[in-house]
């Protein structure tokens, strides 16, 4: 997988780089205070800044030529203007080549310390001079002074290693200094005497480095304890029917094509595996679990979803699968079914099993109450589910898990919530599902689904539908699914809904509540549709205005309780209202079958959220139709909103594509004036633009 990011490794755990750690003696990069910065090479080479930045003799004509005030303590020092950058001869004294040293030593001192070296009255320099043999000039600038250390190398070392004492304290040097490696050693800014640091340093154990393989090999062992006494597991119980094998590769990709386009792929790096064939009715797929054929004949499914045809022989395989699907397209059923075979035939019996055995993380409590409605329907060897979600009654969900299910459905946060308080065992979770991942990431769940994946044993089977793939979804997948497959309908960017006609009607702001009427006058008594707004508020606002006209109605937002968000729901369901008012709480997975129309009130945050509003209706192959009020505040969307009617066949309004050109345009011409640097000229020159758009 190409495209995966790597800093995570194929268990889900990221993978710890080892630390860049700096290098003694390199060159300084690293951070600086900002005042420091840009500031002409003033950091220390040798010593540490925080009692001057004594330097050699470098940058010595860059130091002549600074615009200083020069304040010659000895009036010789004028002279020495002309010297170019003195050598460093092999003992470190800047020799001239005939041992005199006549080239003299050069220090950079901070003005504040200078006084260090010439002592009350002169009285220090005095003294330095006289134990060294070296004169001593200093020469004052703005912020430090240069030291210059005339005489012979022997005297220029001696004064320069006495001045170096002075300045900084009890500086130690290490035996590298003697040698020319004047670096080499210097704990500049220690406090302690020479000796003792020189002592502790040798006492010290040579740091050994860090050894990852041998770390990583320890969290293997560990993983490995963790997870010993757990029972054996069985993944595969696919026997593939003689009529799925015997399909030719020709006839396989013209079923795909002829299937929304359907795409797989084998996602395992190296080695990649024969994908298998699709089963095209459900006997292929299920007529060795009769529990499993009962319960489609029961329901009277004609044939399996193109999804379905190709995922269950994967999952039934053993096999990770990532789907991506649009809305609607029987994903719930693609992962439920194989998954009641799953728990059904492990090896260890159900009722010596000491937790659940089925997963499915999902984003919202909606999702979770319409999955486990699913599982009732399909009941099979009358397996037990749970739903757990926030918002819902903690203790009951509580006593319904420590009383042992098989199943359960959750939203993350609430599971999370149990399992850190050790009220739910996940150990025993073999077929994990996470549903609708790219809601969830955008909910800010991954944090929580991470925690639990944790308790989770790692060569479980995994699932994973999304409805896009972006990148969060791709390192998701990378984490928590192993050597997966992936199963794709339709392009892997927005799949639109074909099967619902989209009407687009361009409005004012304040026009909306007339259309909103009007559509409502007009429905037919069997039609039932799901009100879109943006805001929580809007719900409210426009269902009592529907109410006070005496229109029946509910509305359902994150604001209402979870009860009344129930019972909106289950209204909306069986027909007791026929108008539901919703945020986009409602616009992802929500399945109620016969939903007649989609009416978007207002235009939803992108083009992403528009195809899952859409797909709330024409589901399971029903036709259905949607409504899309559009305002000039919409404009952004107008281009993505052309490809998306496109793609799904709709006729795109010409008012639709002129309004993408005024955006197109408008950006342009944004672009072109955009004022450059603070203040500029044409800041505000466009401003009337919205005001042109229409
Ligand atoms: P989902 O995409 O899982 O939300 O499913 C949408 C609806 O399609 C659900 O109500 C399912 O019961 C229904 N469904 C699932 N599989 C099939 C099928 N093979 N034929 C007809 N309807 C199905």
């Amino acid at each position: 997988m190409s495209d995966w990011e790597d800093e995570y490794d194929a268990g889900g755990v990221a993978i710890s780089k080892p630390l860049t750690l700096p290098v003694k003696n390199a060159p300084v990069q690293s951070w600086r205070p900002p005042s420091l910065r840009g500031a002409r090479s003033r950091e220390a080479t040798s010593f540490g800044a925080k009692f001057g930045n004594v330097r050699e003799g470098e940058q010595w004509t860059n130091w002549r030529d600074r615009d200083v005030e020069s304040n010659i303590c000895d009036g010789e020092a004028g002279k020495n203007n002309s010297y170019s950058r003195p050598r460093a001869g092999p003992t470190g004294c800047r020799s001239s080549g005939d041992g005199s040293g006549s080239s003299p030593e050069t220090l950079h001192v901070e003005n504040s310390l200078v006084g260090r070296i010439i002592g009350r009255g002169g009285a220090k320099i005095r003294e330095l001079e006289e134990s060294s043999g070296a004169s001593i000039k200093i020469n004052r600038g703005a912020h430090d002074a240069e030291v210059l250390i005339f005489g012979s190398c022997d005297a220029q070392l001696k004064a320069k290693d006495m001045i170096e004492d002075l300045v900084h304290g009890n500086s130690v040097r290490g035996p590298g200094y003697r040698n020319g490696n004047s670096d080499a050693g210097y704990q500049g800014d220690s406090c302690w005497p020479a000796s003792a640091v020189r002592a502790v340093a040798a006492a010290a154990p040579t740091p050994v480095p860090i050894d990852w393989t041998a770390l990583r090999e320890n969290r293997d062992k560990y993983e490995a304890i963790k997870w010993q006494d757990l029972p054996t597991l069985k993944k595969d119980f696919y026997i593939e029917a003689k009529s799925v094998a015997a399909r030719s590769a020709e006839e396989v990709k013209i079923w795909r094509k002829e299937n929304n386009n359907i795409f797989v792929d084998d996602l395992k790096d190296e080695d990649k595996r024969t994908i298998p064939n699709p089963v095209c009715t459900f006997e292929e797929a299920f007529v060795h679990y009769p529990g499993i054929m009962e319960n489609i004949v029961r329901v009277g499914f004609q044939k399996p979803t193109p999804i379905q045809s190709q995922a269950w022989p994967i999952i039934l395989k053993g096999i990770d699968l990532i789907g991506i699907a649009q809305t609607g397209t029987g994903k719930t059923l693609a992962y439920l079914l194989p998954g009641f075979i799953h728990m059904d035939e492990q090896p260890v019996p159900r009722d010596r099993r000491d937790g659940p055995g089925m997963l499915v993380l999902t984003p919202t409590r909606e999702l979770a109450l319409q999955i486990e409605a699913e599982c009732n329907k399909y009941s099979y060897k009358g397996f037990k589910s749970i739903c757990i979600y926030g918002g819902g009654d903690r203790k009951a969900q509580i006593k319904v898990v420590t009383s042992g299910v098989d199943i359960v459905i959750a939203t993350p946060g609430r599971l999370n919530d149990l399992q850190m308080n050790e009220l739910i065992n996940l150990r025993s979770i073999t077929y994990l599902v996470l549903d609708e991942a790219d809601r969830m990431l955008d909910m800010g769940f991954e944090p929580q689904i991470m925690k639990i994946i944790l308790d989770i044993r790692p060569d479980r089977q995994t699932v994973m539908t999304s409805a896009t793939w972006p990148t969060g979804v791709r390192r998701l997948a990378k984490s928590y699914l192993k050597e997966p497959m992936m199963v794709y309908v339709g392009t892997l960017d927005l799949a639109a809904v074909n099967t619902v006609h989209q009407t687009v009607l361009f409005v004012q702001e304040e026009e909306k509540k007339d259309y909103v009427f009007d559509f409502i006058h007009r429905m037919e008594p069997q039609d039932k549709v799901l009100i879109f707004v943006g805001k929580k508020i809007k719900a409210d606002d426009l269902s009592s205005d529907l109410c006070l006209q005496g229109v029946a109605v509910q509305s359902l937002h994150g604001d209402r309780e979870q009860s009344d968000r129930e019972e909106a729901l289950q209204d909306f369901r069986d027909g007791r209202v026929r108008i539901l008012v919703a945020t986009d709480l409602a616009s992802r997975g929500l399945d109620v079958h016969d939903i007649t129309h989609v009416f978007n009130y207002d235009f939803p945050r992108n083009v992403e959220e528009y195809v899952h509003r859409v797909g709330r209706t024409g589901r399971a192959g029903r036709s259905g139709a949607s409504v899309t009020l559009v305002t000039r505040e919409d404009w952004k969307v107008a281009s993505e909103l052309i490809t998306i009617l496109e793609r799904s066949g709709q006729d795109v309004p010409e008012e639709l594509v002129l309004m993408a050109e005024r955006y197109e345009k408008h950006q342009r011409e944004k672009e072109m004036f955009a004022p450059r640097g603070r203040g500029g000229g044409q800041r505000g020159r466009f401003r009337g633009g919205s005001e042109r758009r229409f």
